[in-house]
């Protein structure tokens, strides 16, 4: 064993003790959860679909993978040779380590599809969240967004208690569409720039008010509030619902505002969703400088390292005060990227404002896939760090710990 080798073991099997806040989830509560059909394709659910189109399989055949009304091994020969095509993907790595460590199986194959789907049905019992999240993952609390049966957005899980709510994704009011959708929130349709901003405002009260710790929305390149122009262009959209501003519109300036003001007020962390995602180039990380700069009292969590505008991500870390790094999606994207990322942050970002792991996942089982995954990267990213004398391995070791534990608890307040 090299000294490298002896390092990244006795990091990593420190990092295994941990306790563990995970910053970022998608779960349903476990009472929902629990009245899904579950079945082995539940594991290549979400980001291995993804996967799926990308290697050309067509949205009808998916469909038949993840229809729990088809005939399981019809479902399977359908999936077959597209999940061959993805096997080297980390998507199906973190299901596989998953599936290994919950459902003994560590790829599905003609002989076991139908033990992992009965394995995983028996599964399916109150208890669940705790087995998975508390007991095999060492986590204290999941900051979560999570949504119920039908896909709606939750504020609270008041019978899971290792859920801490975030609020899910605020859209940008870029179109009638989006607009129109505030009008739950605000209890009577949304019919000017001030019923907007009301929303803005409520939306982020009825998050502190249910115990959550954090807003998430998109990064987009905002500017200087105009209500004059807000209201023109909230003018355009009202008489034309087909119409899409771009991002950086005059209404969502007023909206963000609104939002980022409200936030500061009720003390509230903002999750700022970075790169990855449709049309990642939209969500530039860079595009949140005026954010940063005229909310230097809101705190933002940047989410995902900005992937694949990595070093922008890292550069706002290293110059803002108020931007946090979350490595949350990351190991999943790119073990390779992720750890690259981490080893350059560990020479420019004060390692106070890193913040190690969110799995990101709607099943929770999923989450245990990428934590090792994580695991192994920290520790590969910490090692290198002490081989180079740039610190000791007990550092490493403390800022692991801080990196998994210690930074979000004091930047969420936990
Ligand atoms: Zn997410």
């Amino acid at each position: 064993m090299t000294i490298f080798e002896g390092n990244i073991q006795a990091i990593h099997e420190e990092i295994e003790k941990m306790t563990i806040i995970d910053t970022h989830e998608h779960l349903y509560p476990e009472r929902e959860c629990l009245k899904f059909d579950a079945d082995a394709f539940m594991m290549f659910r979400h980001y291995c679909r993804f996967d799926l189109i990308a290697a050309g399989m067509k949205e009808d055949k998916i469909k038949i993978v993840f229809d729990s009304d088809a005939p399981l091994m019809q479902r399977w020969r359908e999936f077959k040779p597209y999940y061959e095509a993805i096997s080297n993907s980390t998507y199906v790595q973190s299901a596989h380590i998953a599936m290994e460590r919950f459902y003994g199986e560590n790829r599905l194959t003609d002989g076991n599809v139908e033990i992992v789907t009965q394995r995983i049905k028996d599964a399916r019992k109150p208890g669940l969240y705790a087995n998975v999240i508390r007991d095999a993952c060492n986590i204290e609390t999941c900051l979560n967004q999570g949504q119920n049966r039908e896909e709606k957005p939750l504020f609270s899980y008041p019978d899971d208690p290792l859920l801490t709510p975030v609020s899910n994704w605020i859209n940008n009011p870029r179109a009638y569409e989006s607009v129109a959708g505030y009008a739950d929130l605000l209890g009577r349709d949304v019919g000017s720039v001030e019923d907007l901003v009301d929303a803005a405002r409520l939306h982020v009260r009825k998050v502190k008010k249910h115990g959550g710790v954090g807003i998430k929305f998109p990064v987009f390149p905002m500017s200087y509030p105009d209500m004059a122009e807000a209201k023109e262009a909230f003018a355009r959209i009202i008489k034309d619902k087909t119409l899409w501003l771009p991002p950086e519109n005059p209404i969502a300036n007023v909206f963000y505002d609104a939002l980022l003001r409200e936030a500061q007020e009720q003390d509230l962390v903002a999750c700022i969703h970075t790169g990855y995602w449709f049309n990642y180039r939209e969500l530039n990380p860079s595009h949140g400088i005026f954010m940063f700069d005229h909310y230097p009292d809101v705190s933002f969590d940047l989410y995902h390292v900005g992937y694949p505008y990595v070093r922008e991500a890292i550069m706002l870390g290293k110059s803002r005060g108020n931007v946090w790094m979350n490595m949350c999606w990351t190991y999943i994207i790119s073990p390779h990227f992720a750890c690259d990322a981490l080893t350059e942050m560990l020479e420019m970002v004060p390692w106070t404002k890193i913040i190690g792991f969110g799995g990101d996942y709607a099943v929770a089982e999923k989450i245990y896939g990428h934590l090792v995954l994580a695991r192994r990267v920290m520790a590969k990213a910490l090692a290198t760090k002490v081989c180079d004398g740039a610190m000791t391995l007990d550092k490493a070791i403390s800022l692991a710990h801080h990196m998994l534990y210690q930074n979000p608890k004091n930047l969420y307040k936990l």
